[in-house]
Order: C-alpha cells, then sequence, then structure tokens
C-alpha cells in the first residue's frame, strides 16, 4: 500500500475494466474464517455428521433460490452456480467432510475448515490459472455451508438501496448475479483474480472491479469514499480532491472510448477495396459468448472445450457436455461455433487421468493422441456433439493432427457414434462441416492429402509456431525466440492456403497472432478466409482491417514471406503502417 497524504493507493489484479467512484460498502462474511475445533463423542457423532447434512442441505435451497431469482441477462451464468450446486455434493468436500467428522471424531466446522483446505491446496499447485481459479469456486461453496454451520449473519446484497462500491473478503459467482446494477457502481475484493468465475461476471455485467487486494476488507470501513480503477487494478482509499478530479475525467474519457469502439464493433471489417474478412471469437467456457456477440464476433471461431475437463475432478458426462454444446450452438445460430475435441495434456494436463504425467508433455500424450488411446472418453465427447449439432451451426475441429492417420481414425470413431445414437434412438445430426487444426509441421507437409478428408483447415499458429520453431511455449527462458511472424511460420501459412485454394478447402486462423491489429496487413494479404481471436481483440482488428487495401496488402504479404528473419518482417511491417517515418534507404511501404 502506497500513502500519499491522506489517500491510501492499493495495487490488485484487474477483475473488470472501468472506473467507479464511491462510498464503500462493506459485505460482511465474519465468523467464517474463525472456527473452533473440538471432539465429539462418539454417540453425538451421528448428529454432528446431521449438522453438516442440514448446512449443506440449507446452503443448497439459498443457491437454489438464487438460480431461481437469475435475471435473464445473466441467465448463461447458470452453469457457474449449477457447478457449485454440484460441488455440495463432490465427494471431495461432501463427501471427506463426512469421513473427518466420523473418523477423527471432530466437529462439523472442523472438518469443513480441513477438507476445504487440502482440496484448495491440491487445486493451487497446479500451474494452470484456470485452475487455480476454480480455487475461488471450493472456498464459495465451503463458506457457504460454513455460514450455515455457524449462524453467521451476511448482507443480502439483492437488497442494498443506495449507490455503492461493494467491498468484501470475496463475492461468489451468486452475489455477483444478485447485484442490481442500478445501485452497486463496483466492487473490490481481498481475493479472486482474472479467471475466476466472479470476474467472468462482472466482466459481463460491465462491472468495474479489483480483485486479489489481501486485506482491503479490513482497510476500508462502511462510506469511506473510494476510486476503483479496474483497468488498472488500483484502488484509491479517501482521495484528494486533486485526485477525484483526476479519476472523474479518466471516468469520462474511458467511458467515451468504449462507447465508440463498441458502437464500431458491429461494422464488418471490408477492406477499402471492398473484400469482407470474416472475423471470429475463441472462447474457452460458454459464459464467454456474450463477449464475442458484444465485441461484433461473426460466430465461434475456436471452442477451447477442455476448460470443461479440467475444472473437475472426474471426465464430465455426455448429458453434462451435450448441454454446454447446445447452449453454445443455439446462443450464437445462425452464426458458426467451431468445436474442437479435447486438447488435453501438454500444458494442461488433468489431474485424475494417470496419463497425465510425461516427460515431455508437449510431445506427449496430448489432444488427438490421448483421444484416440482413450476411445471410451473420446466417444464420450462425439456424441454430445453429433447431438448438439441438430440445434445449431455446429463444424467440428479436431486438434493437433499430426499425419493421415489420425483424421482416418478419427472420422471411423465419428461414423461408430453416429451409428450408435441412431441405433439408440436420439436425435443427432452429422451434416456439419469438418476440420482439422494444421498446428503441426508434418500437417503443413502432407496438408494437400489431408485437404481430401476435411471441409476446412484452421491454424493454431501458437502450436505450429512453438512445433515449427523447436521451442516451448510456456517456457520463460526462450519465450524472447518465440515469434509467429518468424519468416517459416509465414511460409507454412502461405503453403496451407495455397493448398486450401487448390483443393477446394476453408482456411481459418486462429491462434494468438490473429489478436494483434498490427498483424493485420500480412494476414489479410496472405489470404486467410477467416480469423478467430480473444473476443476483446475484434474491435481493435476490425477497425484495422477497415483501414487496409486487400491488394496492397496482398502485395506486402508478397514481400514479407520472402524475408530472412523475423526483424526484417518486424522493420517491412512497420514500414508498411508508417511509410513517412522510413528514411531513404530503408524498406518503404507497399
Ligand atoms: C494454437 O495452437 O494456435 C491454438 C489456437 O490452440 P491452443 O492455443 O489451444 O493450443
Ligand atoms: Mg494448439
Amino acid at each position: 500500500m502506497v500513502q500519499k497524504g491522506l489517500e491510501s493507493i492499493l495495487q490488485g489484479t484487474s477483475g473488470s475494466p472501468g472506473i467507479c467512484i464511491g462510498p464503500a460498502y462493506l459485505v460482511d462474511r465474519e465468523g467464517v474464517d474463525v472456527v473452533e475445533k473440538y471432539n465429539v463423542l462418539p454417540d453425538g457423532i451421528r448428529d454432528e455428521t446431521n449438522r453438516f447434512r442440514t448446512a449443506v442441505k440449507k446452503a443448497e435451497d439459498e443457491l437454489k433460490e438464487v438460480i431461481d431469482e437469475l435475471s435473464e441477462d445473466l441467465y448463461h451464468h447458470l452453469t457457474i452456480l449449477e457447478s457449485h450446486l454440484a460441488l455440495f455434493k463432490d465427494k471431495m468436500l461432501y463427501g471427506r467432510t463426512i469421513e473427518a467428522i466420523e473418523g477423527e471424531r471432530i466437529n462439523a466446522e472442523w472438518a469443513l475448515k480441513k477438507v476445504s483446505t487440502r482440496a484448495k491446496e491440491m487445486f493451487q499447485n497446479i500451474a494452470d490459472p484456470y485452475l487455480q481459479g476454480r480455487v475461488d469456486d471450493i472456498v464459495q461453496v465451503s463458506d457457504r455451508i460454513m455460514m450455515n454451520l455457524v449462524g453467521a449473519v451476511t448482507v443480502n446484497i439483492a437488497n442494498i438501496d443506495k449507490r455503492v462500491v461493494l467491498v468484501a473478503k470475496d463475492l461468489t459467482p451468486a452475489d455477483t448475479s444478485r447485484i442490481q446494477l442500478e445501485r452497486i457502481k463496483g466492487f473490490v475484493t481481498d481475493r479472486g483474480g482474472k479467471t475466476s468465475h466472479t470476474s467472468i461476471i462482472a466482466r459481463t455485467l460491465e462491472l468495474p472491479s479489483v480483485m486479489g487486494l489481501g486485506n482491503v476488507s479490513s482497510l476500508i470501513k462502511n462510506d469511506d469514499i473510494i476510486i476503483v480503477d479496474g483497468t488498472q487494478g488500483v484502488v484509491i482509499i479517501d482521495p484528494s480532491d486533486e485526485t477525484l478530479a483526476e479519476y472523474e475525467e479518466k471516468k469520462l474519457r474511458y467511458e467515451a472510448r468504449r462507447a465508440n469502439v463498441k458502437r464500431r464493433s458491429k461494422i464488418p471489417a471490408t477492406t477499402t477495396d471492398g473484400v469482407t474478412l470474416k472475423l471470429m471469437g475463441n472462447i474457452e467456457l460458454a459464459e464467454e459468448i456474450v463477449s464475442v456477440m458484444d465485441y461484433g464476433g461473426e460466430g465461434i471461431g475456436l471452442f477451447r472445450t477442455e476448460f470443461q475437463y479440467l475444472s473437475r475432478s472426474h471426465f464430465p458426462t455426455e448429458e453434462e457436455l451435450y448441454e454446454q454444446y447446445r447452449e453454445v450452438a443455439e446462443l450464437i445460430f445462425p452464426e458458426p461455433v467451431v468445436i474442437r475435441t479435447l486438447d488435453i495434456n501438454g500444458d494442461k494436463a488433468l489431474i485424475y487421468a494417470k496419463e497425465s504425467d510425461e516427460e515431455n508433455p508437449a510431445l506427449g500424450l496430448r489432444a488427438i493422441r490421448f483421444c484416440l488411446q482413450r476411445p471410451d472418453v473420446f466417444m464420450t465427447q462425439l456424441r454430445a456433439i453429433l447431438r448438439a449439432a441438430a440445434f445449431g451451426n455446429v463444424r467440428l475441429m479436431f486438434p493437433m493432427i499430426s499425419g493421415l492417420e489420425e483424421v482416418l481414425e478419427t472420422k471411423k470413431l465419428l461414423k461408430e457414434a453416429a451409428a450408435q445414437l441412431e441405433a439408440e434412438g436420439i436425435p443427432y445430426s452429422e451434416a456439419f462441416e469438418m476440420g482439422i487444426m494444421i498446428e503441426v509441421p508434418s500437417a503443413v507437409v502432407m496438408a494437400e492429402r489431408l485437404a481430401e478428408e476435411v471441409d476446412f483447415f484452421s491454424i493454431g499458429t501458437n502450436d505450429l509456431t512453438q512445433y515449427t520453431l523447436a521451442i516451448d511455449r510456456g517456457n520463460r527462458k526462450v519465450a524472447h525466440l518465440y515469434n509467429s511472424l518468424h519468416p517459416a511460420v509465414l511460409r507454412m501459412i502461405k503453403q496451407v492456403v495455397d493448398v486450401g485454394k487448390r483443393c477446394n478447402v476453408r482456411v481459418c486462423l486462429c491462434g494468438e497472432m490473429a489478436s494483434e491489429p498490427a498483424n493485420m496487413p500480412v494476414l489479410l494479404g496472405l489470404e486467410l478466409d477467416e480469423l478467430s481471436m480473444t473476443p476483446q481483440s475484434l474491435p481493435a482488428v476490425k477497425e484495422m482491417v477497415r483501414g487496409l487495401s486487400f491488394s496492397e496488402s496482398q502485395k506486402f504479404a508478397e514481400r514479407v514471406i520472402s524475408a530472412d528473419s523475423v526483424a526484417e518482417v518486424e522493420a517491412l511491417m512497420d514500414a508498411f503502417v508508417y511509410p513517412d517515418e522510413v528514411t531513404n534507404g530503408g524498406p518503404s511501404a507497399v
């Protein structure tokens, strides 16, 4: 914390961008963190487990009430709240707490605290930030049960009738979904981070928020004036008049900019010479579909389905997968959703699959390789996708294809899944486009043959760069060498686009390089049919494309792919965008 005069400045994590200023309102959660341990006599065990069961039942009923009252614009968050409902009865929390009460003869509060702490530690030791975010789900569910055990009183957020900024140790997705937008200006919390579900909801509601502030709830008092800068992740308590004026102005500027960008995000990405590029969004969770629509995405070019497998302790069922895919397909319809089958392992290891422990995971049993070794897991997902395809514009895509055999084997399993559904009389559709990701160099080399088997290619430049340049995409020590603008990668993209044109196969690109507006002259010039990116990048990328000429970008791309190095590619790009700044003798704009 930085103290400047009377004001205190705290740095946290941006939960959701934007600025708000207002009086603090503390959401009390006392009683949950401090619990006592005591032993229970053998004949009191049954009463103690019953006390725990009653607290779980009450917490479940409260959450069901929240779900019933969920407003329509937050309905897509239902899955988050339902995942909390499932956690109430999860073996890891529910079963183990009962075991601890019975086995160790301890009180329910202590047993729950012990079990939830162990579960938190287990998730926290996993490098995946998404899984770390799920720690919040465990904390929130166990807090809800604990509040019923200890009889703690909390503020009902739905009843707050002042214009305030909420201050809390933590807010659950259920709390956040009850926020009355006309009353609550924003919120700050001690816990949480960018990938927590609470911040996902905050972004959907466009409520400025800062999270992970440590002890903010014990520093701020009710009615203290606070500034929340959700963009920078900064909170200022008791600001001076000068700071207040500065932030009032920043707030106005931010809102004007946001309105402008959003207003223009629905305008298609048509170049100055009339060529329109189809731009879509990448999502990891069903709830992110809102951002794709808000930012003007024309469909979902990549739905990374593995996150639904990572956020739990066992493989999801066909029904769970089907429900989610169907929801996404229906919401985005008539635009398409490209559902990519499970791409686990590599940097996204499953804790409950024994195959996940590998020496060299990026080159190991990842994605399609894992699925072909576990047809039970793969068939469940294929059946769910086939069923959801009956309800929208679904495209199916397979990751990490390195050769023909994988495609043929996969198609065989897909046919088998369809035959099973047919025999069981379950509705499904097979009338969809099927494609593969081109992200392994061998697939680039074999593209012509692979094109005979599929309807589209989607170039995954994140992995194509990793595997082409032999640079682990997650290794900080070689991060300076990782660059998708390497001429080798650009030439591979060109090779795949050329095959696509020759063989009448559409070519999309869905790696992170599509999220960078400065890359547009190259990608447009390379003649990709579609790009898919982080939803928040869509407005800026669209704006960039609208300012470009397709024919000039084509000529520019020809020069770029004959460059010798990343440095030369970057110099050409600078010269293209800022031609006036290039001195004589330097590369000139097309
Ligand atoms: C890619 O590799 O470029 C890609 C889009 O897939 P992921 O980032 O999920 O590996
Ligand atoms: Mg990839």
